[in-house]
Parts: C-alpha cells; sequence; structure tokens
C-alpha cells in the first residue's frame, strides 16, 4: 500500500507549536508581526496573500497589509520595503512574487532586512543555509523537510533527487539535503531544463522531489520501485468543470503512485506546508529580534 502523505495534517502539527510559540511570546509582551507586500493584479497573489494573512490571524500573529498599484514605480515598492526594515513592530515581511516585470526582484529581495526576511530568500540568508548555519530555512523545502520526518523517511545516505534548480524551491532543497544532521546527509543530485537522461536519473531516487513547474511531467515510468515521491508542483490546466481549471502537480499521481511507497497528493502536500513553514519562521523572527528564546 503506498503511503499518501498528508500536508494538511502535519501543517496542523506545525501550526498548533506555532500557537504554544506564540503564546509564550505573548507573556513576555511580545506579538509576533508579519507585513504582507502585494504589488500585483493576479488573482492567485491575491488569493495567496490573504490565505497567508488568515492563517497568521489563526495563531495569533499580526499582520499588517500593504498593497501597492501594479503599475505604481518600483521606488515605491523599495520605498515600503525600507519603511518596514525601519518599523520596529514589524518582524517578518513577505513581498508576494512575482513583482511586475519593472521591478528587479533580485532588489527586492536584497533589500529586506535579512533579520525579517521570514522567506529566507536574502542572499545573506541563502549564505547561511549553504555555510549550514541557517536563520530561516526558505518556507516550501523547510516544509518537505518536516513533512518527510513526519512520514518517518530516514535521509540519511539516501540518494535524493531534485528536478529543478530555482531559487525558491530547487537549490535550497538541494542545499538541506546535503547538510549534516536530521533531514540531510542525502547524496543529491539537481536536474534541470538541460539534464540529460532525465528518467534515468529520477528512476534512481530514494526520494524524489519535483519542482519544475511542468504539469505532471514525472510519470510512473520515471519513478524507481519504493521511492518517495513530493510533488511540489501547483499548476493551473484546462479542466471540464464549473472553474474551467483544476491544480495539478509535476507528477502524475495515478501512475507514480503504483511505484512509489509513499507520495505527497496536490492539493494537500507540500502547499499547505510552505504556509504552515512561513509562520514558524515569523515566530522565530520574532523572538530574535526581541530577545527572546524561541519555543520552535
Ligand atoms: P521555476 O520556474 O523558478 O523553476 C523551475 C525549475 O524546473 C527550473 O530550474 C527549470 O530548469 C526546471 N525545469 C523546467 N522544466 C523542466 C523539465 N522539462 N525538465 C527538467 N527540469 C525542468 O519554478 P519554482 O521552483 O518557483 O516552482 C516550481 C513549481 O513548484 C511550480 O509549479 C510552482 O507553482 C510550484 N511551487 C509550489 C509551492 C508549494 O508550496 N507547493 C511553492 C513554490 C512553488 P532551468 O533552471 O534549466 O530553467
Amino acid at each position: 500500500m503506498t503511503e499518501i502523505i498528508d500536508g494538511n495534517a502535519v501543517a496542523e502539527d506545525v501550526r498548533a507549536e506555532v500557537g504554544d510559540a506564540v503564546d509564550e511570546l505573548d507573556e513576555e509582551g511580545v506579538t509576533p508581526t508579519l507585513a504582507t507586500v502585494l504589488m500585483s493584479d493576479d488573482p492567485a497573489s491575491e488569493t495567496y496573500v490573504s490565505m497567508k494573512q488568515n492563517d497568521c490571524e489563526e495563531v495569533g500573529i499580526d499582520t499588517v497589509d500593504v498593497e501597492l498599484d501594479s503599475d505604481a514605480p518600483a521606488e515605491e515598492l523599495y520605498d515600503t520595503i525600507d519603511e518596514l526594515n525601519a518599523d520596529d513592530d514589524v518582524n517578518g515581511i513577505l513581498v508576494q512574487m512575482p513583482v511586475p516585470d519593472h521591478v528587479d526582484d533580485r532588489r527586492v529581495l536584497r533589500s529586506i532586512d535579512p533579520e525579517k526576511d521570514v522567506d529566507g530568500l536574502h542572499p545573506e540568508n541563502i549564505g547561511r543555509l549553504v555555510a549550514g548555519d541557517a536563520r530561516y530555512k526558505p518556507c516550501t523545502p523547510h516544509g518537505i523537510q518536516r513533512l518527510l520526518a513526519a512520514a518517518d523517511v530516514e535521509t540519511e545516505g539516501k540518494d535524493a533527487v531534485v528536478v529543478g534548480r530555482s531559487r525558491l524551491v530547487g537549490k535550497p532543497m538541494a542545499n538541506l539535503f546535503i547538510q549534516y544532521g536530521e533531514g540531510g546527509n542525502a547524496t543529491t543530485t539537481v536536474c534541470h531544463s538541460r539534464t540529460e537522461d532525465l528518467a534515468e536519473k529520477t528512476r534512481s531516487a530514494d526520494i524524489l522531489v519535483a519542482a519544475a513547474g511542468v504539469p505532471e511531467m514525472i510519470d510512473g515510468s520515471m519513478v524507481g520501485e519504493g521511492a518517495v515521491v513530493v510533488d511540489v508542483g501547483i499548476n493551473q490546466v484546462d479542466a471540464d468543470n464549473e472553474k474551467g481549471y483544476e491544480l495539478v502537480g509535476d507528477v502524475d499521481f495515478e501512475s507514480a503512485k503504483e511505484k512509489a511507497a509513499a507520495i505527497t497528493p496536490v492539493p494537500g502536500g507540500v502547499g499547505p506546508m510552505t504556509r504552515a513553514m512561513l509562520l514558524y519562521n515569523t515566530v522565530n523572527a520574532a523572538a530574535l529580534q526581541s530577545g527572546v528564546e524561541s519555543a520552535l
């Protein structure tokens, strides 16, 4: 029987832990606060931001909601980040990506105070992650680590294959897999669009993480017998339903399930974990900035 790894259930556990940590900070007079910045008319981005705000409210994290016109000058966004950096009441800053083309997204990531960079994407935080001294682990790969731990998947000595090398998912995921300690010590291969004979690489994986953004590209023929398959993809494809679309992963769930020992579904796998780890990082940011030890 293939285990379906339930991201909603594990995310619920993380939220409960975070809620307890918020209560402990509250006793010290500290209320963690996350500022979200949206500079986009994209309905999906709007939905993501409002979901993140609701998640915060649920566990007792305060939110500051900044919305900028998508055609406002880039300087407005850079100035907003400077103001939030200087605001002692704000512990975490999340700029919803993607930003409009006229904005330099690398500058955006560089501008956020590294101590408030709860997405973990500032060069300093990426550097610390690579050095094995992470301050905030990027939410999606961190969530995957937690998900694997909750499913009792041992990474040590295993062959991990990551499909995708983005700054957001693939690169930090591979880095976490090769770190010393729990959730690491895996022998890791990173694949991308120039990889030759991708199927041969993916079939060799004990743990396969698919983060390519290509609907259902990993099918059963690309999965080794008994592998653990983690599907990061969230892809909108046309569907014959009321909405006219549905969300699918990068993995063809049905055929991959035939081979896998365990697999994450889409939705209900990695997505809820990404959201939960943002709360986790925000609480740790509040603790760090107030000099109180975090319970997390
Ligand atoms: P990017 O587009 O930034 O990166 C995709 C990566 O996949 C690139 O490295 C690219 O290679 C590689 N790739 C693309 N096509 C192929 C292919 N045919 N074969 C092998 N490699 C390929 O995407 P993200 O990393 O930001 O996101 C990946 C997916 O995960 C998306 O569907 C996204 O929506 C989803 N996502 C889900 C999250 C969640 O919480 N569940 C969070 C973040 C993202 P190259 O570098 O050579 O171009």
